[in-house]
């Protein structure tokens, strides 16, 4: 996707104007409650009109001012998918399903139900009316519905919003493979950072109606390493390998890490804060740590009035997190061996 925005649009008070391109084909939006993300897509997906301004999506201008191009709703070919489902009461699933097919042009219905269906591993849902689906399959319905209008972009306004923890990381595989599956571009909207990680390659941060910078997802983190207490979260994806008692073991690229409050599933999230991490210049003898990774020290950060430490292991990056004093007392410097203590019980599973 190269998406090339420039628009202006008054809201009483409140206004947009921004000027941004990106290329890409997962992006995030990320800022707070009330910075215009959801105006920002409406005029982009052409639920409302700019003042002024251009909006070009990949090599079609689908807005112009001054040339007085609109392209209708419709036609953008741009799918949503928002907090709430708003599946349509009379229709079945099926029906929801197909919905924005039938209204897709026949030459640009390359994805089909059937297809989708086993994605979203939704046919046992087929024949049910909506009223009686659960919250997490309602969502799965509406991003079915807005995939199958075979968009060219989906946006997603925060779709995980309304869902607890647990629902939330049983959708994020479906809404992440359905777009994989299918090369749907899309832009998504949260105030999650937890979220824009797992969901996206780069993040524009609106601020305050505008568009007010382009970030790595690395970036991001390290910008809000310093607002929050836990510091630098650092999130892994971890593959479960085995239980021993009440410990389990998973693989991190190659190597073992010993958690407590694993899970059974094959794959799954953890975030582990960079303060749980303890830093040791030489081999420790005994220590009841039950991780110890010997490490490469690739950077040495600065954000507030904190220091990340960017370690690599055997492969994996991690950030710990440490005072000054310790990085001086230890002469910890970039390329130094260092071994990282973390506890069983530091990993926090998502979902
Ligand atoms: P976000 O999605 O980032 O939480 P919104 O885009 O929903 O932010 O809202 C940004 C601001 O725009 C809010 O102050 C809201 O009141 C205002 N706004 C959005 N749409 C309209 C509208 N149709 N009429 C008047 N004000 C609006
Ligand atoms: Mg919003």
């Amino acid at each position: 996707m190269d998406l090339r925005v420039s628009v202006q649009k008054r809201f009483g008070t409140f206004t947009i104007d921004t000027n941004f391109n990106v290329e890409g084909e997962r992006i995030g939006l990320f800022g707070p409650s009330g910075s215009g993300k959801s105006t920002l897509v409406g005029l982009i997906a052409g639920l409302y009109h700019p003042d002024s301004g251009a909006v070009f999506l990949d090599d079609a201008e689908i807005f112009n001012s001054e040339k007085r191009v609109n392209v209708p709703v419709e036609h953008r070919r741009i799918g949503m998918v928002f907090q709430r489902p708003h599946l349509f009461p009379h229709l079945s699933v099926r029906g929801n399903l197909l919905y924005g097919y039938r209204r897709c042009e026949h030459k640009d219905r390359k994805i089909k139900l059937d297809s989708l269906v086993e994605v979203l591993q939704i046919g046992h849902l087929l024949h049910r009316g909506v009223r009686n689906l659960s919250g997490g399959e309602k969502q799965r319905v509406a991003i079915g519905r807005a995939v199958l209008s075979n968009p060219r972009l989906l946006v997603m306004d925060e779709p995980l919003s309304a869902l607890d923890d647990s629902l939330k990381f049983q959708i994020i595989p479906f809404l992440k493979g359905a777009c994989e599956t299918f090369n749907i571009p899309y832009l998504f909207i949260s105030h999650s950072l937890t979220e824009m990680r797992i969901m996206t390659d780069k993040v524009l941060r609106v601020v305050e109606g505008r568009v007010a910078s382009q970030m790595s997802l690395e970036q991001l983190a390290r910008a809000y390493m310093g607002e929050s207490k836990a510091g630098y979260i650092n999130l892994l994806k971890l593959r479960s390998l085995d239980r021993l008692g009440n410990l389990y073991v998973y693989d991190w690229g190659g190597q073992r890490l010993f958690i407590s409050g694993g899970s059974d599933l094959p794959e799954a999230f953890f975030e582990l804060p960079s303060t749980d991490i303890i830093l040791f210049k030489r081999h420790p003898e005994a220590i009841s740590a039950r991780n110890l990774l010997q490490c490469r020290v690739t950077d040495i950060f600065e954000t507030g009035h904190r220091l990340g430490v960017e370690l690599e292991c055997s492969g994996q990056r991690l950030v710990a997190e440490v005072v000054r004093q310790a990085v001086e007392e230890l002469g910890i410097t970039k390329e130094n061996e260092v071994y990282a203590a973390i506890k069983a019980t530091a990993f926090r599973r998502l979902g």
